[in-house]
């Protein structure tokens, strides 16, 4: 390998001046920076790759299967579904996960409707036309939570046909949980017997399961898959994810493949095999009690955040156990300079593990001074 050229080297260096000047304001997407994964460079050495499924033999052996199945026990212990019954990947993020559960949901019934709120992540509109599913969109209230008035009805209306639903387990723009035990209730009033939850956790899968009142998240709640982001709440390099589900319901789409030795259970074939290695190793380090305390610190931010916006008159909230603080969207600039998501007259930030009160504090003023520019005397 020959040397690294100036003007190879410049414009690297150029990159990363730019990422790390980025890095101080970055309040309005739910991924954590705060991570450290220097002790894995020595595997972007290596062609690693986990083609297959991580249950299964492969005959490419630099794999991190092993590694895989632990990530993936952490994240069924955490969330009720029995070892035994357990089987899921790391994934790209979380559209693999939600694409890889309605791909289950359509194979056990291929003629069910999918439902979701108007509230729900964009992919998963996405998916619904990759899968040719039929689907019906669902009103929501103002919180950002599914109406279920309106999702009762339009079940009533359909009763002879299977329901597949896609539970936000914290919508993107308002952090709002559905309540799957109202749903759950809906199918029995309606006698409706056969039915798919699947859970989209992004990001609040990483933090219900750590705080003293959760709304219902867990397999023991009724979900039959679920997927989580590891980019987000834990924070990583490379987008990924895990996809969690029923070891029973993947024995009914899997596929053997001769040339690798795999079974073919996955979305992708060739599959990264650097990221389950970095969720194991965010897993040895946090733990239970270090993820604990990471959400603890997150939300009191989040509450501290509501308090300074409403203590200056701006009327910030948020939902229950959620680290997503929604207030007026405020002008362009301050959007721009602290990378705010705006949504038509609303904007968020959340208080992801490096976002501190000082930030809030800066950012509030700067919100304040806007309006004082905006409205003068
Ligand atoms: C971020 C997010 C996703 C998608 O995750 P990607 O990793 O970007 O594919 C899905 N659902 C919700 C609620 C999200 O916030």
């Amino acid at each position: 390998m020959t040397e690294l050229q100036a003007e190879t080297r410049q414009r690297l260096d150029e990159l990363e001046s730019k990422f790390e000047e980025l890095a101080g304001h970055f309040l309005g997407y739910p991924t954590n920076q705060d991570f450290d994964y220097s002790a894995l460079l020595p595997f972007l050495s290596y062609n690693v790759n986990n083609v297959g499924d991580p249950f299964h033999d492969s005959n490419f052996a630099t794999n991190t299967h092993d590694i895989e199945r632990h990530v993936i026990r952490r994240f069924s212990n955490l969330l009720h579904l029995p070892s035994e019954e357990a089987w899921g990947y790391v994934t790209n993020g979380g559209t693999e996960g939600n694409m890889y559960g309605m791909f289950l949901a359509r194979e056990l019934f291929p003629d069910g409707i999918v439902y979701f709120s108007e509230d729900t992540h964009y992919s998963i509109l996405k998916i619904t036309r990759v899968l040719r599913t039929r689907n019906i969109m669902i009103k929501s209230q103002g919180s950002g939570e599914i109406d279920y008035d309106d999702l009762r009805e339009s079940i009533r209306i359909n009763r002879d046909v299977p329901v597949i639903f896609m539970a936000n387990i914290g919508t993107t723009m308002k952090g709002a949980v559905d309540d799957v035990a109202r749903v759950r209730e809906i199918f029995d009033d309606l006698a409706i017997t056969q039915h798919y939850i699947h859970g989209d956790a992004a990001l609040s899968g990483m933090i219900l399961p750590f705080v003293d009142d959760p709304q219902p998240h867990t397999f023991a709640d009724g979900f039959d898959s679920m997927s989580i982001s590891g980019h987000k709440l834990i924070g990583a390099p490379i987008p990924c994810g895990v996809a969690l589900t029923r070891n029973e319901y993947v024995a009914r789409i899997a596929r053997s493949v001769e040339y690798v030795g795999v079974m073919d259970t996955t979305l992708t074939g060739s599959r990264n095999g650097i990221t389950p290695l970095m969720l194991w190793l965010a897993w040895e380090r946090y733990g239970i009690e270090g993820f604990r305390d990471l959400v603890a610190g997150m939300l009191s931010v989040a509450a501290y955040a509501v308090e300074q916006f409403n203590g200056l008159g701006i009327p910030a909230w948020r939902n229950k156990n959620s680290a997503t603080v929604v207030f007026p969207r405020p002008p362009a600039d301050i959007i721009e300079k602290w990378q705010l998501a705006p949504y038509e007259g609303i904007a968020h930030l959340i208080t992801m593990g490096h976002v501190t009160r000082e930030q809030i504090d800066q950012l509030a003023d700067e919100v304040v001074a806007a309006r004082q520019v905006a409205r003068p005397a």
